[in-house]
């Protein structure tokens, strides 16, 4: 965001409360990000930062050996000239993002935490900022909350939204001494699938000798555990021979970190005075990295309509709000996927295997889900599942889960 205001001549001021580098989860990506880098002119600093490039994903059923796999350049993304993302050390990366913008013009101010956002009616009118002890208020014609899963301004508005499905709990760390596989896919994202509701572990390559490893699953499963975060680490591992095989000489390098309560959504992402952008405004369940792009896309898509609000000097919610029908459009593009591969698991891999729904599977895998009208694969998905329901002895029928697919489930309650 302060990267395209700066282009734009908007001054901006960042507040961050941490100081950078510090660490984050969310460290793979996906291609469409590369479009946004290219924006902010930021694709000479990947590039020459050596960032692990990332040419495709491979899935890991449970029980089978070998696994299924895509590669990025086996469609062409329009406006994109490299046929790979990246794995990054979010330390390194957002550092390097931050340092971007402040280039660019805008000014940042780090360990100044942000408290509270001030309004004058309903007009959101600037910040109020604590550091070294002391509070000050800082005026500001538009306000954009890009605090991350603090959700510093949906919390204070009591619009934030726990979401019906997905309750899901990761344990994660470095670790040296993963075998990254064979056959070209050592640079790919790896996702093995655990016998467990909704549960999985990804393998990213963060250098050439250190790969974060972590395990997701609904947050009941870790409490069923009854076990402390490495023993139920471990006991996630054995269960997929895979993945078993991938860690047998694997050396923890860090501490184990947890997330948790991660799926939400504010009710509005903008109103008079104010936007909320990447998971300020919504989080959906990271199965396919979607995160960090989806965080990039709602910065690029508020600060066209800021630009607009600057320029007509009306910061109302009217004109800030065509950014979010923009984000929301993706962003339950990335869901409806979401839920349909939890639906039914073996779906996505006949699904990736099928030569007639690849490409448009691949195509969501990049991250291509906005300014979208229908995605046909998702329909064909949709049917599908309806048939193995209606299909008596499918041999699918034994997989289906729980998850509701018909309509949007409501959010329900307020989070936090
Ligand atoms: C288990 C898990 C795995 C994930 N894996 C992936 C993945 O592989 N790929 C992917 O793309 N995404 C992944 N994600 C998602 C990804 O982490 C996020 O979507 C992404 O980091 C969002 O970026 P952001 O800029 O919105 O927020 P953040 O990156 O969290 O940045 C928010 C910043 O705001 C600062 N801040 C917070 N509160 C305040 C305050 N009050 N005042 C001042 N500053 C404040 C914080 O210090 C932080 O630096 C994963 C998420 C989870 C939970």
């Amino acid at each position: 965001m302060g990267c395209y205001l700066s282009m734009a001549g908007i001054e901006n001021i960042i507040f961050e409360s941490a100081n950078h580098p510090r660490p984050h989860v969310g460290e793979s990506m996906v291609t469409s990000s590369t479009r946004v880098f290219k924006e902010i002119g930021f694709l000479p600093t990947m590039e020459r930062e050596g960032f692990v490039k990332k040419y495709g994903a491979s899935w890991h059923a449970p029980a089978n050996r070998g696994r299924v796999a895509i590669e990025f350049n086996e469609f062409p993304q329009e406006g994109i000239d490299q046929d790979y993302t990246y794995h990054v050390d979010r330390g390194k990366f957002d550092n390097l993002l931050l340092k971007h913008a402040e280039a660019l013009g805008s000014t940042v101010y780090q360990g100044v935490h942000v408290k509270q956002v001030l309004f004058e009616g309903s007009y959101a009118k600037g910040v109020r900022v604590a550091f070294a002890g002391h509070t000050v208020d800082v005026p500001a014609d538009i306000v954009v909350d890009a605090t991350g899963r603090q959700t510093l301004l949906g919390r204070q508005l009591g619009v934030k939204k726990k979401d019906p499905i997905f309750n899901q709990y990761a344990v994660h760390a470095w670790f040296t001494g993963v075998d990254r596989g064979t056959g070209g896919s050592a640079d790919h994202i790896h996702i093995y699938f655990l016998p467990v509701e909704r549960g999985w572990v990804w393998q990213i390559p963060i250098t050439d000798t250190i790969t974060s490893m972590g395990v997701v699953a609904e947050k009941e499963e870790f409490k069923k555990a009854n076990k402390d975060l490495e023993g139920y680490f471990y006991a996630q591992v054995q269960t997929n021979q895979n993945l078993k095989d991938a860690m047998q000489n694997a050396v923890r390098v860090n501490e184990f970190r947890t997330e948790g309560d991660y799926s939400y959504s504010m009710t509005t992402f903008a109103g008079d005075g104010y936007v909320m952008i990447g998971d300020a405004a919504r989080f959906v369940d990271p199965i396919f990295s979607s995160g960090v792009s989806v965080a990039l896309y709602s910065a690029k898509y508020a600060s066209d309509q800021i630009k607009i609000a600057v320029q007509e000097q009306n910061f109302s919610e009217e004109i800030l709000k065509p950014y979010e029908v923009k984000l929301r459009g993706g962003v339950e593009i990335w869901y409806e996927f979401i839920r349909l591969y939890y639906k039914l698991l073996p779906l996505f891999t006949y699904f990736i295997q099928n030569k007639q729904h690849r490409l448009q599977v691949l195509q969501l895998l990049q991250g291509e889900v906005y300014n979208r009208g229908e995605v046909p694969v998702l329909k064909a998905m949709r049917d599908f599942i309806e048939k193995v329901e209606k299909t008596d002895n499918h041999l699918f029928k034994g997989q289906l889960t729980e998850i509701p697919i018909d309509d949007l489930p409501e959010l329900i309650g307020v989070a936090d």
